[in-house]
């Protein structure tokens, strides 16, 4: 692994990223910018993609896992990303930007509408909720 800091706290720094893994119902390998155990009893993960590329093209079909999900797009401006989302049988658009969470259980996957220039949508995985 390539780490760029040394000393005591380089184990915590990850520069080698994204990380690709499979994800069931995604159509190849997702990015990860944080997988479960690159940091010490972390469990949570984070994947994201760059909306602007995957504009009309789902990389996701409708899917669902036992663990809850957030959906966050951050944009300064809104709208500058505008997704439709489906979950269970709902769809509905919504503007960057958004977050949205995906209960357990809750069948879901986003189809980008609108992204002109690079912005992420960053798909959070919580393994340790309580809810
Ligand atoms: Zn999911």
């Amino acid at each position: 692994m390539a780490n760029q800091v040394s000393g005591k706290y380089g184990k915590y720094v990850e520069t080698d990223l994204p990380k690709f893994a499979e994800v069931s119902g995604h159509h190849k390998p997702a990015p990860f910018w944080i997988m479960p155990d690159m940091f010490p009893g972390v469990s949570l993960h984070v994947a994201g993609v760059d909306a602007s590329k995957i504009v009309e093209a789902p990389h996701a079909n409708p899917h669902q896992h036992e663990t809850p999900e957030i959906y966050l797009a951050p944009s300064e401006r809104k709208g500058d990303i505008v997704v439709e989302i489906q979950m269970d049988d709902e769809k509905f658009v919504v503007d960057s930007p958004f977050a949205v969470f995906i209960p357990p259980g809750v069948r879901h996957c986003f189809k980008v509408i609108k992204c002109e220039t690079t912005h992420y949508v960053f798909g959070i995985v919580l393994p340790e909720w309580r809810g």
